[in-house]
């Protein structure tokens, strides 16, 4: 991670993070998010789908719940207690107007100054190619940061009592590009604990502990190089 990119914008009361899947979020954003809240800002979750495609061995139908419940569980130790589910349907999210409609129905709702959301790239990096709802959702997702803006894009979003929203940032978590920094020293453990609350899907992945997998993930993605913990965005 790089030491020398610009500290993020802090001037703004109310982040909207919006993921594919309960555990998304947790893989280093919840850093930032428990900065944010312990610092007074207002922080929702909107999460696409119930990741209830994610758990080999649970049936879509049983999986859903229990992943939801784990997010919401996550979400709570961070702070967050709005967390809403838009339910479209796990591993084949389709990027198109449809879930730009949804996000943009989320935004107007939220009236969030900062929208976080997931890689949108293609790759995490060499060799590590990016799934697809998370490119979905990624590309939508700023697209609906636009789209909440305009009253004529999705004029039904009017009627329904939603009106217009000017996003100002939207940062991206996981990047392969990022152009800015948000210092999360003393805020590991949370993020630690918030990721271990997913626990029937880390259990599932692997059988090592679930706190020891959590806290390996959290330090490998907000550990800095300077003894200072950090979340990289790019920023649009
Ligand atoms: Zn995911």
């Amino acid at each position: 991670m790089s030491t020398d990119l610009p500290a993020l914008p802090d001037d703004f009361a109310r982040v909207l993070a919006v993921a594919a899947h309960p555990d998304d979020l947790e893989y280093g954003a919840a850093a930032a998010v428990a900065a944010w809240t312990s610092s007074g800002r207002e922080v929702s979750y909107v999460l696409v789908t119930r990741g209830e495609a994610g758990i080999a061995d649970l049936p879509p139908e049983k999986a859903g719940p229990l992943r939801e419940d784990e997010e919401r569980r996550s979400a709570a130790v961070v702070g967050v207690h709005d967390v809403r589910f838009l339910e479209h349907r796990d591993g084949v999210v389709v990027e198109g107007i449809d879930l730009r409609r949804d996000l943009a129905r989320e935004i107007r709702r939220a009236r969030p100054e900062l929208v976080v959301v997931n890689s949108h790239h293609e790759t995490f990096g060499p060799g590590a190619w990016n799934s697809a709802d998370h490119r979905a959702v990624g590309r939508a997702t700023i697209d609906a940061a636009g789209d909440a803006a305009n009253r004529w894009i999705f004029p039904e979003l009017v009627d329904e009592g939603f009106e217009p929203w000017q996003v100002r940032y939207v940062a991206v978590a996981s990047s392969t590009q990022p152009t800015h920094t948000l210092d999360v020293t003393g805020h590991q453990e949370a993020a630690i604990a918030s990721l271990a609350e997913h626990q029937a899907y880390l259990t599932a992945l692997d059988p090592r502990p679930v706190a020891e997998q959590a806290r390996e993930v959290v330090l490998a993605t907000t550990g800095g190089d300077d003894g200072r913990a950090r979340v990289d965005f790019e920023v649009f």
